[in-house]
């Protein structure tokens, strides 16, 4: 009996780590911007509940800040926490809005990310905890870093 238990538990352990889901709800009671499931759902919509609360992906190339040239600041379209500026957004050509920086450390955090078989890092809104895209070391100079966002995560306030 004793062995049988055992067996189970290890089971359970390894399920909980391979989703990853309790990792994830440990973080997100720690972000300064809480809102229940139901609040996030009703606010954002389908499209930005998947991306930012359920860490879903858009597809390349229908995102509206893909091809998107305006200068101003790119915000958080969970909790307007500025994110990303224009004068920082390039074309990589992955059919997503790409960034080689950030606003601030505090306002855009890393995390790492093991689904789907490798290990990326995910960046999240420091504010809400919401899923924002992946950071990739094959950007251009002068930091050599590629943020890949969601269109989907972001709002847009036009520099006046
Ligand atoms: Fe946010």
């Amino acid at each position: 009996m004793q062995r049988f238990l055992l067996i189970i538990s290890a089971f359970i352990t390894g399920l909980t780590s391979c989703t990853g889901q309790s990792g994830r709800a440990q973080q997100e009671r720690d972000f300064p911007v809480q809102k229940t499931e139901a609040e996030w759902r009703a606010e954002l919509g389908d499209k930005a509940y998947y991306v930012l609360r359920e860490e879903g992906t858009e597809r390349a190339f229908t995102g509206k800040y893909n091809d998107f040239k305006k200068e101003g600041v790119f915000t958080c379209a969970g909790c307007g926490t500025p994110l990303f500026s224009s004068e920082t957004k390039f074309d990589s050509g992955t059919g997503w809005p790409s960034f080689y920086d950030i606003v601030s450390d505090e306002n855009v955090l890393e995390e790492e990310d093991r689904s789907f078989g490798g290990v990326r890092t995910e960046v999240v809104c420091g504010q809400c905890g919401g899923h924002l895209g992946h950071v990739f070391n094959d950007g251009p100079r002068p930091t050599g870093l590629r943020y890949c966002i969601n269109s989907v995560s972001l709002n847009f306030e036009e520099k006046e």
